[in-house]
């Protein structure tokens, strides 16, 4: 096993870019949907836009953030439930579109935030610099996009061990670029399709590809950003994350982040009637249909029995 584990550990570094090619591919991945965006909208200005192209935009939104909050975040990250292999390899697709990196990229990244949430080590918490003014915006600057610039070493066999056995996953990991262009070929070739012109193609490359990815990526990040700021807190975890309702619609149930920091591995986070989690909907959809089974659900009553937060390292890295 041990030498099987190297092995797989040599193979998980070859598969990382150098760093400057890395860097080069985070800007990118931040500023050419930005530019998407900008191209988008002057374009409307003017010669409008085709209904068609709002629809791929709202459905790919909708697929993309489920793939990243459902599949990156609940299914690989925290193991909150187990899928159909093709759940499984549709939702990791799904996320991968979204360009916030390859599945074990987005799981060890999103295990050390639980490891260390708001302490050193944490790699995108808001409240590590400085106080005043200053130190808060500089914070929640971070939070939201500053940290993917200043990227951490990813020790995968520290923070995904289970993930770096598993071959099915490893290797939707190794092709994310795939899933990627994929996620911006698919809408410009729809938009062609649709139709039948090159405009057509612009218009979805546009809204359905990088204008998507722009929306999608703030939602994500504001999780990151916002929701260890803003909002109630319930449940008196060690970190300071926090429920934003506002956020929990475009998040698609991410934003109910105390109650997921306090129940890492639910797969659901609605605790109130009122709490409406898309994701956490499609997650029991898929248990009566037959496609996810051992799914877990939060125990309140254990967690106020404990009288502490769980989120410990331990837990987040469990099989
Ligand atoms: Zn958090
Ligand atoms: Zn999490």
């Amino acid at each position: 096993m041990e030498e099987k584990t190297l092995h797989l550990r040599e193979t998980a570094r070859a598969s990382l870019p150098a760093s400057g090619l890395v860097r080069l591919i985070i800007h990118l991945v931040v500023w050419l949907p930005t530019a998407g965006v900008v191209g988008a909208v002057a374009l409307a200005w003017s010669r409008g836009v085709d209904a068609f192209a709002l629809v791929l935009l709202a459905a790919m939104y909708i697929l993309t953030v489920m793939g990243v909050e459902l599949g990156l975040h609940r299914l690989v990250s925290h193991r909150a439930f187990k899928a159909h292999p093709v759940v499984e390899a549709i939702l990791v697709i799904l996320g991968s579109m979204a360009a916030q990196g390859g599945a074990l990229y987005w799981a060890s990244t999103h295990r050390r935030h639980h490891a260390f949430s708001d302490r050193p080590g944490d790699p995108h918490s808001p409240h590590l610099h400085g106080a005043g003014r200053r130190g808060r915006l500089a914070g929640m600057a971070h939070a939201h996009m500053g940290w993917l610039f200043a990227p951490v070493e990813a020790d995968w066999l520290r923070f995904v061990p289970d993930l770096v056995k598993d071959s099915r996953l490893f290797t939707l990991h190794r092709l994310y670029f795939v899933w990627l262009l994929l996620g911006l070929s698919g809408p410009a070739l729809l938009g062609l399709l649709i139709t039948g012109s090159w405009w057509g193609a612009l218009e979805g490359f546009l809204w359905g590809g990088l204008g998507r990815i722009f929306l999608v990526h703030h939602a994500v990040w504001g999780v990151n950003s916002l929701c260890h700021i803003f909002g109630s807190r319930p449940f008196a975890t060690r970190e300071q994350s926090r429920n934003l309702f506002w956020l929990a619609l475009p998040s698609l149930g991410g934003a109910w982040h105390n109650n997921h920091h306090a129940f890492p591995r639910t797969a659901d986070n609605r605790l109130r009637w009122w709490q409406f989690d898309f994701c956490g909907l499609v997650v029991r959809l898929l248990e009566r249909a037959g496609l996810a089974r051992d799914v877990q659900y939060a125990d309140e009553a254990a967690f106020r029995a404990a009288g502490k937060n769980k989120d410990t390292p331990d837990m987040v890295m469990e099989g």
